[in-house]
């Protein structure tokens, strides 16, 4: 057993345009029917979330005869984080460079990032320096973004999500990762 999850992360919105862009995705959805408007206390797995819309088995691969749970939308500075699973490497956007984040001690910069200091890694190998959300993980096990939707207990997301998101978030990088608690 466990509790399922799904998330959409944009690990390139800024702080600033990151609430704005939230409210476009929400309002979407929710046209969309997709997601009800309204947003409830302890919705989203204890904390305050959009409920399911009467369409929402359009956003799904395969709808299940059991109703999915709430999603969370953030607008904020997240650690969106792989739950069950293991990540072996943390890859330098710039040259391509696969490290041991453990051994260079990237997480230690999370709570840094999350008060929205600077606190790049330089990389081993070209020497870049490397904010903490432009990393990319192995199996995408983080994502350290401003904006993202997370989704609990809903069947595998088809296109329409993500396609949505897409639109909104322009050319900016998204990660996408199901796992369970
Ligand atoms: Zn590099």
């Amino acid at each position: 057993m466990g509790t399922w999850f799904q998330w959409i992360a944009d690990v390139d919105a800024t702080d600033d345009e990151a609430p704005r862009l939230a409210e476009v995705i929400t309002s979407r959805l929710a046209e969309r029917e997709i997601l009800s408007p309204d947003i409830v206390q302890g919705a989203a797995f204890g904390d305050p979330g959009y409920e399911y819309g009467p369409r929402w088995a359009d956003a799904v691969e395969e709808a299940e005869p059991w109703p999915p749970g709430g999603v969370r939308i953030i607008a904020t500075r997240e650690v969106f984080w792989g739950g069950q699973g293991e990540y072996e490497w943390a890859q330098c956007p710039r040259c391509g460079h696969r490290l041991d984040p453990d051994a260079h001690g990237l997480l230690g910069g999370v709570d840094a990032w999350l008060l929205a200091s600077p606190a790049p890694t330089s990389c081993p190998e070209c020497r870049a320096s490397v904010e903490l959300n432009q990393w990319r993980w192995h199996e995408d096990y983080f994502a350290f973004a401003a904006l993202g939707l997370w989704f609990w207990d809903w069947p595998d997301l088809g296109t329409i999500v993500r396609d949505l998101v897409r639109d909104v978030a322009g050319g900016h990088r998204l990660v996408y990762r199901a796992a369970k608690l």
